[in-house]
């Protein structure tokens, strides 16, 4: 894997950005005195917007790709990683987070940011970020289908999408953003939905919050699903399993001699365990894993009976199982406990709290 940007190891210290970021995210002005255009920050991390895995183009390349952009906002740029976002880790992921936080603290006349970044993982570092960085001004995420040496590339007007959304001050306070297809996205509710089609990102449960139409930012939409969770490093040892009919315990017995410290399983319909798989889960509870349900369906509340709450299993109740690991990684990473997780999914899933 190629770095272009401290990530790893040296992550913990990262958590006084997070800080700093909060407080000039609430100070800042989207457009600093005196100057006619907003300023935006591209950061780069590879994808198919790129020329696919390791791609040829850096972030700089991109932006030269977008016409009109200088009547669109003064864009910055800097590549964090060029990769695949298949081979997005969560310390690559709390790496940028914090990267985006730093930027921010530096820079208090920037109007926002935006990442590029491959689809295949997207939803998933979208999310985290969404998690661990303070509502402010606009972290905006762009991707293509289709790359740049297509005749149909969608790569430059998603990016110029997501800078015109990044420019807004308008799209300040509502969390991390996912432009693609003339769509703007919540991060807690966007999902790739489709491996080729080129309209391959959607939010089932809510739709859209708004759309860039011929260059302007129409919003609709406030996400509210929504918590913070500042933590000082990822917790990347959680693993996801699936339930079949007949499988899935060994891959929960697997995971936890591989040592994991989490364990989001994607359970029947509404939080319906067999026998086999609910003697894995015990066990991983014996083991001191943190293990949350979750439904296989794509929609819809899990509802676990009393016995297994006081089992200590938590219910990530509608959220699906790529983005409850994502939660995990970052609540884990915070020293919540098994309530504070339970609480942070059901705020998540608008409930009480
Ligand atoms: N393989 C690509 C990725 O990095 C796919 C894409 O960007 O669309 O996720």
């Amino acid at each position: 894997m190629r770095v272009l940007h401290r990530i790893g190891p040296g992550i913990g210290p990262c958590i006084r950005p997070f800080r700093a970021a909060a407080l000039a995210f609430l100070l800042a002005p989207a457009v600093a005195a005196g100057q006619s255009l907003p300023e935006v920050h591209l950061i780069g991390t590879g994808g198919t917007i790129s020329g696919g895995a390791g791609g040829p183009l850096n972030a700089a390349d991109l932006r030269a790709a977008l016409p009109g952009l200088e009547e669109v906002a003064t864009v910055t740029t800097e590549d964090y990683v060029r990769i695949g976002s298949s081979r997005m880790t969560p310390e690559v992921q709390f790496g940028l987070a914090a990267r985006v936080a730093e930027v921010f603290s530096e820079r208090p006349a920037l109007a926002g940011v935006v990442i590029t970044h491959g689809t295949d993982s997207l939803e998933e570092t979208a999310f985290l970020l969404d998690l661990l960085l303070p509502a402010g001004r606009p972290v905006v995420f762009a991707a293509a289908q289709r790359p740049p040496r297509f005749d149909d590339t969608d790569g430059p007007r998603n990016l110029l999408d997501a800078i015109r959304v990044a420019s807004s001050p308008r799209a300040r306070r509502l969390g991390v953003l996912v432009c693609l297809n003339s769509q703007i996205h919540a991060a807690r509710e966007v999902k790739k939905t489709h491996s080729i089609a080129l309209h391959a990102f959607d939010s089932p449960d809510t739709g859209p919050i708004g759309l860039v139409d011929d260059g302007e930012v129409w919003l609709f939409s406030t996400p509210r699903r929504r918590v913070h969770l500042p933590a000082a490093a990822a917790e990347a040892r959680v693993e996801l399993v699936r339930l079949t009919a007949g499988g899935g315990a060994a891959s929960i017995r697997g995971a936890i001699s591989e040592g994991a410290r989490g364990l989001v399983v994607e359970t029947f319909g509404r939080g319906n365990v067999p026998p086999p798989a609910m003697e894995a889960v015990e066990a991983a509870l014996a083991a001191g894993a943190v293990v949350v349900f979750t439904t296989r369906t794509g929609a819809g509340r899990v509802v676990l009976p009393d016995r297994l709450i006081r089992a200590g299993v938590v219910s990530g109740e509608d959220l699906d199982g790529l983005k409850a690991r994502m939660l995990l990684i970052a609540a884990l990473g915070a020293g919540r406990s098994p309530e504070e997780i339970a609480a942070a999914f059901r705020t998540l899933a608008g409930g009480p709290g």
